[in-house]
């Protein structure tokens, strides 16, 4: 395969089962989204050959409305956006996304709600809420004590919307203790969220290429990963270049 992406996602692949393993879990519990944010077409079918990639996920609508339309349809993968959504690409992110994976506000799950109403297909929209378990301003999601009110209201409100699971960016440390303490919240969160509401949210979606294995030890069943399967991101836009 071109650029070694193959060797990267055998390698990646290995990881998480190591990982798995070390903690007394199935590796086949946890699925490997390929975040494909910067990568041409090219890049994502050679990779989505290899078999191994269980979704492919992109940040923004704008870069998958210039992707997913050209898209060869190469395999039946499905896609996730895993980046902030505004409500005013709302509609435009269901025609290209099988499952959103970043709510974090009731307002953007009564809009999809309301716009999948008003298509009338029947379609169930998979979707986790996106939660900031670090505290860090940067990051996107709802505040841990936030998440049951806003997942009791989606229940109540948004039948078209299936919560699956919760979803989280770690911190921004090399330290293992911190990294995996933020991942640890996550998954005692979906625990008593289940519970509370009496509801299955079983997914996890946390860990990326520099934490995954840290996250997979604390649970997490769906990891994100970009450059430990590409390679490095060039950002164009970055000054000096
Ligand atoms: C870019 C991104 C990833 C993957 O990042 P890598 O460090 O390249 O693995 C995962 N999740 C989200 C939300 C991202 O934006």
């Amino acid at each position: 395969m071109v650029n070694g992406t193959g060797d990267r996602i055998r390698s990646v692949r290995e990881r998480m089962s190591g990982a798995a393993s070390a903690s007394g879990r199935d590796p086949g519990d946890v699925a490997l989204v390929a975040v494909t944010k910067t990568r041409t077409l090219q890049e994502i079918e050679d990779a989505l050959l290899s078999g191994c990639i269980d979704y492919v996920g992109e940040n923004r609508v704008q870069e998958a409305e210039m992707k997913r339309p050209q898209w060869s349809g190469a395999t039946r993968t499905p896609w996730r956006l895993i980046g902030h959504l505004q409500r005013n690409k709302a509609r435009k992110a269901l025609s290209l996304f099988d499952a959103v994976d970043s709510i974090d506000s009731f307002d953007l799950a009564s809009t999809l709600q309301r716009i999948l109403e008003e298509q009338g297909e029947n379609r169930i929209l998979p979707v986790m809420v996106e939660v900031n378990t670090s505290g860090e301003a940067s990051k996107h999601g709802v505040l841990p004590e936030e998440a049951e009110p806003l997942l009791a209201s989606i229940l109540g409100s948004c039948p078209l919307l299936r919560c699956d699971g919760l979803m989280t960016v770690g911190p921004l440390s090399d330290e293992e203790r911190v990294v995996r303490n933020a991942f640890r919240s996550l998954r005692t969160l979906r625990d008593s969220l289940s519970d509370r509401l009496h509801v299955a949210i079983g997914e996890l979606s946390m860990g990326m290429s520099g934490d995954f294995e840290w996250a997979i030890k604390e649970g997490s069943t769906m990891v994100r990963i970009g450059s430990a399967l590409f390679g490095p991101r060039v950002i164009a836009e970055s000054p000096g270049r």
